[in-house]
């Protein structure tokens, strides 16, 4: 893996590319990374991808839980549709705070 020291941008490859597809810098501005570093990357894409499964998991609980309440077969579900609605909603926020996290920490690659 080489990674642009202009941009951050992350490139898999047994050479640095020519020019760095998102910002343009020349092949010399690529510096290989070692084995730890492409294997931080690698975790933090495994993390990234699981928060990223889950938000859509909740978008579908949430969706779910809208069309629970608007069944309004009888108030026990309603009840229970209404929490799942609040959790999922709760759970989206808790998911996108930790993703900032990641991304002020630059572990979004
Ligand atoms: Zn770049």
């Amino acid at each position: 893996m080489w990674k642009c020291s202009v941009c951050n941008f992350i490139h898999e490859g047994e050479t640095a590319p020519d020019k760095c597809p998102k910002c343009g810098a020349p092949k010399e501005k690529f510096a290989q990374l070692d084995d730890k570093q492409v294997g931080l990357i690698q975790r933090s894409r495994l993390g990234n991808a699981l928060l990223m499964e889950l938000n859509g998991l909740l978008d579908a609980m949430e969706e779910l839980a809208l069309t629970g309440i608007e069944d309004n077969l009888d108030p026990g579900c309603v009840k229970l549709y209404e929490e799942c609605r609040d959790f999922a909603a709760f759970a989206r926020q808790s998911l996108k705070a930790e993703i900032q996290t990641h991304m002020d920490k630059g572990k979004w690659g």
